[in-house]
């Protein structure tokens, strides 16, 4: 059996017992292994003490053990913390922690760039690279969960912090790269490992249409939220090209049928626009929308950016739309801004950083 990636970290543990089961060796040694990897943090086979050697030597010949490479990390103010990470073949990615009241959330990268081309987004800008893998994606939580346990973060048991909740909303659209999003949920989801439960994982989407359903028919083990943004389909196709292929009716018939089917709701992303999406006729518009279903409303404030076509809104308009929303018993919560010091926002550290190694290039050429 052969797999096409590298990284040990990116297997599944059945994936795992299927390929020690296939090489002639015990499958009991995947969960051994696994614990080696994700709770001993080892980076090499030589440390997975109670593998026999020979088990080692043939795990070593197919899988590498990969790390990603801290390049910088910045602390903001608020708490939030943000890092770029370089993969093994020399891209950017970004993860960030944010804590709040003993709760540690992290929201990671999918893919290197991103081809959904969302006009508020600064990761679009690099365009796509590629996919991150399973192994890539879990390593972004385990460098959260080392650096929890070397600035002595303590949880809300006053027990050692470690990351209780992922949000799949960094760089990328994670449903283009379902395959791995789904490997990494299992992962995370694993009693023995990480142990999250689905609750604790979100799966944030533009609006891929089909891959809602293959995330149900999959069974993922996580929640969905969906970057809705904006309630009609001229409005939303002018910040979002995926509108135009999946549009708005499409694009709720899947959550529908995701909510029907995992008897779960769906929360839906709100980027609060000056003259776009935060306006009385858009309030209006999303109440229609949201009152015969079962969702939640994640408002956030457009960060600013240098498209020079958008700008966030006002205090005053803001109030207004959240008052309007509310007095419609939708439930709405308006999410902080955090880190905005340390370029927080998707995208702003790794498109920074790749715009700097291409002038370099260019300078050198
Ligand atoms: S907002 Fe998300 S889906 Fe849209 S371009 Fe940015 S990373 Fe991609």
């Amino acid at each position: 059996m052969t797999y096409n990636f590298k990284d040990i970290k990116s297997l599944t543990v059945d994936e795992l017992k299927e390929w020690l089961s296939a090489n002639c060796e015990k499958t009991y040694r995947a969960d051994q292994i696994e614990n080696w990897l994700f709770c001993q943090q080892v980076s090499s086979y030589d440390q997975m003490k109670n593998i026999p050697q020979q088990t080692r030597d043939k795990l070593s010949k197919a899988f590498a053990i990969r790390s990603l490479t801290e390049v910088q990390h910045l602390v903001s103010v608020d708490g939030a913390v943000k890092w770029l990470f370089r993969t093994a073949d020399d891209h950017y990615i970004e993860t960030v922690l944010i804590p709040t009241n003993g709760r540690f959330s992290v929201c990671v990268s999918t893919q290197i760039g991103c081809a959904m081309n969302c006009a508020f987004c600064r990761t679009a800008k690099m365009g796509f690279i590629r996919n991150l893998e399973a192994g890539e994606i879990l390593e972004e939580i385990i460098r959260v969960n080392d650096y929890l346990k070397e600035t002595g973060e303590i949880n809300a048991d006053g027990k050692q912090a470690q990351v209780t909740n992922i949000i799949f909303m960094g760089m990328g659209e994670p449903l283009n790269n379902l395959e791995n999003v789904h490997r990494t949920c299992c992962t995370l989801h694993n009693q023995k490992l990480f142990n999250l439960g689905r609750k604790k994982m979100t799966v944030s989407t533009s609006g891929v249409v089909p891959k809602i359903k293959e995330l149900v028919d999959r069974n993922t083990p996580c929640c969905l939220a969906v970057s809705l943004n904006s309630t009609n389909n001229e409005a939303r196709g002018s910040v979002m090209p995926v509108n135009k292929i999946w549009p708005i009716e499409k694009l709720l018939e899947a959550t529908d049928e995701y909510s029907r089917r995992t008897d779960n709701y769906v929360t839906f992303e709100f980027v609060l626009m000056k003259d776009v999406t935060c306006t009385p006729a858009a309030a209006k518009e999303l109440i229609r929308i949201c009152a015969p279903r079962r969702v939640k409303v994640n408002a956030i404030v457009l960060n600013a950016m240098d498209d020079p076509n958008l700008e966030a809104p006002t205090q005053e308009d803001v109030d207004s739309f959240l008052e309007k929303v509310r007095a419609a018993n939708i439930q709405i919560t308006i999410r902080n801004p955090r880190g905005r010091d340390i370029f927080a926002a998707c995208g702003q550290l790794a498109y920074k950083k790749q715009q700097k190694v291409a002038n370099a290039d260019t300078e050198s050429a």
